[in-house]
């Protein structure tokens, strides 16, 4: 099995993830969902160049000398890295994958080294049956399980080889996570809507849900599908498409937070953000799982989530942005930033630019607007965004 380069990045939530850091172990996946946009992503970054065949691990040799302080090309990595800030392990592929991991080890080289500096990890997964329980209770880490359904016939319409739901729970060992997420991620409306007229959304559905990963969860995490980079477009024919109307979606959501909180669960989303019970809506808290960074966008969401600015300004993304970073370029090109500038300004303009450019590119497409459930707009020449307070809707 032939290995990959690098894959240590900066995530593609450039701007509206305050978690930020992001590593793969593994390139390729073969659980199949159809929904995954990972695999086409990566099939598309290929083309005309050497295909993915199977899955490869990627190699580990910058996340080794980061970790060691050693310098990658890359600065803004460096600095987070050097601060202990979370990376989330398994963006684009399931850092288990069934029948490979157990005999190829990458991930388990990877949380050995974590484990040497106690590093935060955020770990992805949808295979509980593959934990390397003795390694993971040594070291510092959340577990984020992803569930859509807890209908085994969803699943098994939806992923083509992962484990049914009541399996999938019961496999999360326990007293050996610092904390555990489920992600209701894809978080698909169709297969909650109502089917007896009764409101949209059929509550008992959403209660047994909650019932299922209660006593399992410490908190559960909801985010939409994009339905615009999915593996299998025909799916999109059998669940239906994602049209809810945003009035529809903040009542149902209002009801899963109750719900969930009365089930001693915290509850996170990022697409209707001002309903979370915290604006780094992957679920971890600084109080429980350390952050020791915020990075940029984790300072300047808190204050739209705590209503201290009405709105943020490219002045506000340099008082956020840390000094020692001002004035300092990307060293090399291989740096995957959501911006389509990265490639011709590494070596040329500085990160702080870069950023810059980010946050105000094109007002409609800024990911900012659908993610972080804010929106923008130019007022007296300004570029602004502002929060979408969905709290005052309910
Ligand atoms: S487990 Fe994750 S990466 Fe793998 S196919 Fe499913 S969604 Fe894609």
């Amino acid at each position: 099995m032939g290995q990959k380069r690098n894959k240590l990045e900066i995530s593609g939530q450039f701007l509206h993830c305050p978690l930020f850091l992001s590593i793969d172990t593994y390139e390729g996946c073969t659980f199949g969902c159809r929904y995954c946009f990972a695999n086409p992503q990566y099939d598309r970054q290929n083309r005309g160049g050497d295909r993915r065949e199977g899955i490869r691990p990627t190699s580990l040799t910058a996340w080794e000398k980061v970790l060691e302080g050693r310098s990658i090309g890359n600065p803004m990595i460096e600095y987070l890295v050097n601060k202990k800030h979370p990376v989330q392990l398994g963006t684009k592929a399931d850092p288990f994958p069934r029948g490979i991991e157990p005999r190829v080890q990458n991930t388990r080289r990877f949380l050995e080294l974590c484990n040497r500096v106690s590093y935060p990890v955020y770990i992805s997964t949808k295979n509980t049956a593959d934990l390397p329980v003795e390694l993971l209770a040594q070291g510092n880490y959340v577990l984020a399980v992803s569930l859509a359904s807890h209908r085994a016939g969803d699943i098994r319409l939806l992923e083509r080889s992962t484990s049914q739901p009541q399996e999938r729970l019961d496999r999360v060992p326990f007293g050996v996570f610092k904390k555990i997420i489920v992600r209701w991620q894809p978080f698909i409306p169709a297969l909650f809507k109502s089917k007896h007229g009764k409101g949209i959304f059929d509550r008992s559905e959403i209660d047994r849900f909650l019932d299922l990963i209660a006593g399992v969860a410490d908190g559960v995490s909801i985010s939409f599908l994009s339905w615009g980079a999915i593996q299998d477009p025909a799916i999109l024919e059998i669940v239906g498409p994602d049209d809810v109307d945003d009035l529809d979606v903040v009542e149902l959501f209002t009801y899963i937070r109750e719900e969930a909180h009365l089930r001693g669960m915290e509850f996170y989303t990022a697409n209707y953000r001002a309903l979370s019970d915290s604006p780094v809506c992957c679920g971890l808290r600084g109080d429980e799982f350390e952050i020791s960074t915020r990075w940029v966008w984790g300072y300047l969401i808190q204050e739209l989530f705590d209503g201290e600015k009405e709105y943020l300004t490219v002045k506000d993304l340099k008082r956020a942005f840390p000094d020692e970073l001002k004035g300092v370029i990307f060293d090399t090109m291989d740096v995957p930033l959501y911006s389509r500038w990265a490639h011709y300004c590494a070596r040329k303009t500085t990160i702080l630019e870069e950023y810059i450019k980010d946050f105000t590119y094109n007002r409609r497409m800024n990911p900012a607007n659908y993610f972080a459930g804010l929106y923008s707009k130019v007022v007296e020449g300004e570029f602004r965004i502002y929060f979408k307070d969905y709290r005052l809707l309910v």
